[in-house]
C-alpha cells in the first residue's frame, strides 16, 4: 500500500473497555461499546467485548451485518433509525435500535408481525440537544400509540446529548429522563429494561458519583476508543489510554521556500481564501495524506516540533523546521486524530486499516509439536522431519495440556488427506481468540454438502469451519471469513463460487498468482490472514503445486514459487500452526518429499 495507513492498537481499546465497563458497573450501569468510529470493524468490536461490555451499538446496519458475518452474536443494537425502505433488514439483524419518529415504529411493527417476531425499541427523548428524540410533551402520548402495536415492545428509554446542540449532560437533565422512564413504566405496566443516560459525555458525571439512580445503560465510544481524549478535555481519565489510532504517512516532498505564496491571490482548490502570516523562508515537509482521506483539522502531529499548514486532497502541507529529530524526505509521519478525523480516515478507502495485538516477545527457543495421523506418522519418520526441525534450532515437544500450549508453540498436523486442516483448526481456535487462515490448496472445500451433525465431506470442510453451510461446526467468532484468503485455487464448482462471492473470504486464484506474482498474492494474504487477529494457521494441500511428472497437482503453482510462498510465511512470524494434508503410505515418495521441504521452507529454512 502506497498510502497513509491507520494503525490500531486492539490491546488499548480492549484496557479502556474493562476500564469503562468495571467502573461502570459498580453504579450498577451495563455498557455497549459504540463501533461506529471503526466502521464496524470486527476486531475493535471483539477488542470491546474482550473488555467487557454487555453488547454493541451501531449507527449504520451494514455495520452490523459485518459484525454478524464475523461471527459476532452478542446483543447489537442500532443507533440510528433506519430509512422505511430497510426496516426489514433492521428487524432481522438488530436486537434493539433506538426509535424517535412514530411513522417508523408503526413499519416496523407491520413487518416485524409479517415476519413473527416483536422487535425490541428504544424511544428515544431529547432533552434539549435538537438531534433525534420525542419532545418531552409528546412521549406519553407517543406511548400510548406504540402500545397499541403488535410488532414492537418498548425495551428502554434513552436520551442523546452534546451532539447536535452541544448540550453537556447534567444530573438535572438525566433526572429528567429517569422521571420520564417511570412514567413510561406506570402508563404501560410494565418495567424498562433499559434507561440509557447517554455517551461517553456522560463519563464525567459517572466518575463524580452524580448520574442519577435509575440509569443502567451508557453507549460508549469516544471514551474506548480515543481514550476520552474529547470526553475529558480539561481533566485526562487516567486510567484511559489515548492513540489507540495512530495515522501515518510518507514525507514525499522536502524543501525550503517562502511562507508566504507568491502572486496575485484567488481561491484555493476547496473555494477558500487563504491567509498566510510571513514568517520568512521555512522547511517544509509534504506527506501523503489529503483531505480524500481524512478531516485535516482534526490531525495532531506526534513528531515534536511539526506544524500542520494546510492541505488539499492528496498533498497535507507540514512545517517541519523545527522537527525534532529533523525529518527528510521518506520519513514517515504520524499524528494522532480527534474523533472527526478518525471516522473520515476509517471510512477512505485509500487508507489502509491494520488492527494489530500487543506484540508479546516470544523470548526462549521456539517449539514445535507434531501431531500426525496413522497414515501420515510413518511418512513424517521416515522424511525425519523432528530431527531436521530440530537442525532449526526447534525444539520438538509433545504437550498435554492443548488449551494452555507454552507461549511461542507452534503445531504441525499432517494428515491423509483435508480432514486434517478441520482437527488442525479447530485445536488452533482453541488456544486464541482470534486467528486468520492461508489456505494453499487447488481447491476451496467450500461446498454446502454434508449432514450436520456429521463430519464434513472432504470437499466441505472450510465450509463447515466457516459456518458458511450453515451447519454448526463453525470457528466463530475465532475464525473470521475476513480473515480467511485462499492460495493457488484452480478449480471452483458453481456452488461453491456462490457461497465464496457471497463471503467475505478472499481468494487468489492460479490467473493472480501469474498475473501479480506470488510475493505480491502472499503479501496481501498475509496481511488479510493478520489483520487483528494474533496470527494465523497455514493449511497446505500438495494438489496446490505442480510437482514433476504427478498428476494430480498439473496446472498449479510451481515448487518454486512454493517454496517463495512458505518462504514470506516463515518471515512474518505470523504462523501459529500448520496442516499437510494428502500424506499416507500410498502418497508418491517425490511428493512426500517436496510437501515436507515446503514445511521445512513456511518453518524458516533458508539455503543459506
Ligand atoms: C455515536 C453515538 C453514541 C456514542 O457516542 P460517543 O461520544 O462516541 O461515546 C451513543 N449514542 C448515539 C445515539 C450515538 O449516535
Amino acid at each position: 500500500m502506497s498510502g497513509p495507513q491507520v494503525a490500531i492498537d486492539l490491546g488499548r481499546i480492549e484496557r479502556n473497555a474493562r476500564a469503562v465497563v468495571e467502573r461502570a458497573s459498580q453504579s450498577g450501569i451495563k455498557v455497549f461499546g459504540v463501533t461506529k468510529g471503526s466502521c464496524g470493524m470486527p476486531q475493535v468490536a471483539r477488542a470491546m467485548l474482550r473488555g467487557g461490555v454487555a453488547g454493541l451499538a451501531e449507527s449504520r446496519f451494514e455495520n452490523i451485518r459485518r459484525l454478524r458475518e464475523s461471527g459476532i452474536g452478542c446483543p447489537v443494537m442500532l443507533l440510528r433509525s433506519p430509512p422505511i425502505s430497510r426496516v426489514e433488514e433492521v428487524v432481522r439483524t438488530v436486537d434493539i435500535s433506538l426509535q424517535s419518529e412514530l411513522e417508523i415504529i408503526r413499519e416496523i411493527s407491520r413487518i416485524a408481525q409479517r415476519i413473527g417476531r416483536v422487535h425490541d425499541i428504544m424511544l428515544m427523548v431529547d432533552l434539549g440537544d435538537l438531534r433525534e428524540g420525542i419532545w418531552p410533551n409528546d412521549l406519553l402520548p407517543t406511548v400510548e400509540r406504540v402500545l397499541e402495536l403488535p410488532g414492537v415492545r418498548i425495551a428502554g428509554l434513552g436520551t442523546n446529548l452534546t451532539c447536535f446542540g452541544a448540550i453537556m449532560p447534567t444530573e438535572e437533565n438525566l433526572s429528567q429522563l429517569v422521571a420520564y422512564a417511570y412514567k413510561v413504566e406506570r402508563l404501560a405496566g410494565v418495567s424498562l429494561d433499559w434507561v440509557s443516560g447517554g455517551n461517553s459525555s456522560s463519563l464525567p458525571l459517572l466518575l463524580d458519583n452524580k448520574l442519577p439512580a435509575g440509569i443502567n445503560n451508557l453507549r460508549i465510544g469516544e471514551a474506548i476508543l480515543q481514550g476520552g481524549y474529547e470526553t475529558f478535555r480539561e481533566e485526562p481519565w487516567r486510567e484511559l489510554e489515548f492513540n489507540a489510532f495512530k495515522l501515518t504517512g510518507d514525507l514525499i516532498e522536502v524543501k525550503l521556500k517562502p511562507s508566504l505564496p507568491i502572486g496575485e491571490s484567488g481561491y484555493d482548490a476547496f473555494g477558500n481564501q487563504p491567509v498566510f502570516v510571513d514568517e520568512g523562508d521555512r522547511l517544509r515537509g509534504i506527506a501523503n495524506i489529503g483531505r480524500e482521506d481524512t478531516m485535516i483539522e482534526g490531525l495532531v502531529p506526534i513528531h515534536r516540533g511539526v506544524r500542520v499548514l494546510g492541505a488539499s486532497s492528496d498533498h497535507l502541507v507540514l512545517d517541519i523546521t523545527d522537527a525534532e529529530p529533523p525529518l527528510v524526505v521518506g520519513d514517515r509521519v504520524s499524528f494522532h486524530m480527534n474523533y472527526g478525523a478518525l471516522l473520515t480516515a476509517m471510512t477512505s478507502e485509500y487508507v489502509e486499516k491494520a488492527p494489530m495485538h500487543d506484540i508479546t516477545e516470544v523470548t526462549g527457543r521456539r517449539m514445535v509439536s507434531i501431531v500426525a495421523d496413522s497414515a501420515a506418522g510413518p511418512l513424517l519418520a521416515r522424511q525425519s522431519v523432528g530431527t531436521r526441525l530440530e537442525q532449526m534450532q526447534f525444539d520438538v515437544i509433545e504437550i498435554a495440556d492443548a488449551e494452555h500450549p507454552p507461549a511461542g508453540l507452534i503445531r504441525l498436523h499432517a494428515g491423509a488427506d483435508r480432514h486434517v486442516a478441520s482437527k488442525a483448526l479447530t485445536t488452533a481456535a482453541e488456544a486464541t481468540h482470534s486467528l486468520g487462515l492461508i489456505w494453499i490448496d487447488s481447491i476451496a472445500a467450500l461446498m454446502p454438502e454434508g449432514e450436520e451433525g456429521v463430519e464434513a465431506p472432504e470437499r466441505s470442510v472450510l465450509a463447515r469451519l466457516l459456518g458458511l453451510d450453515h451447519k454448526p461446526g463453525a470457528l466463530q467468532p475465532q475464525l473470521s471469513p475476513e480473515n480467511v484468503v485462499l492460495v493457488g485455487l484452480r478449480e471452483a464448482d458453481p456452488a461453491e463460487v456462490r457461497i465464496l462471492k457471497d463471503s467475505r473470504v478472499t481468494a487468489f486464484t492460479m490467473a493472480e498468482v501469474d498475473g501479480s506474482g506470488m510475493r505480491e498474492v502472499m503479501r496481501e494474504a498475509i496481511r488479510i490472514a493478520s489483520s487483528g487477529t494474533v496470527g494465523f494457521h497455514v493449511s497446505y494441500s500438495p494438489t496446490a503445486t505442480e510437482i514433476p511428472g504427478w498428476a494430480s497437482g498439473s496446472g498449479g503453482m510451481t515448487v518454486r514459487e512454493t517454496h517463495q510462498a512458505m518462504e514470506a510465511i516463515a518471515l512474518s512470524g505470523g504462523m501459529l500452526s500448520m496442516d499437510v494434508s494428502g500424506l499416507a503410505a500410498e502418497t508418491e515418495p517425490r511428493v512426500a518429499t517436496e510437501a515436507v521441504n515446503f514445511v521445512m521452507s513456511a518453518f524458516g529454512k533458508r539455503i543459506l
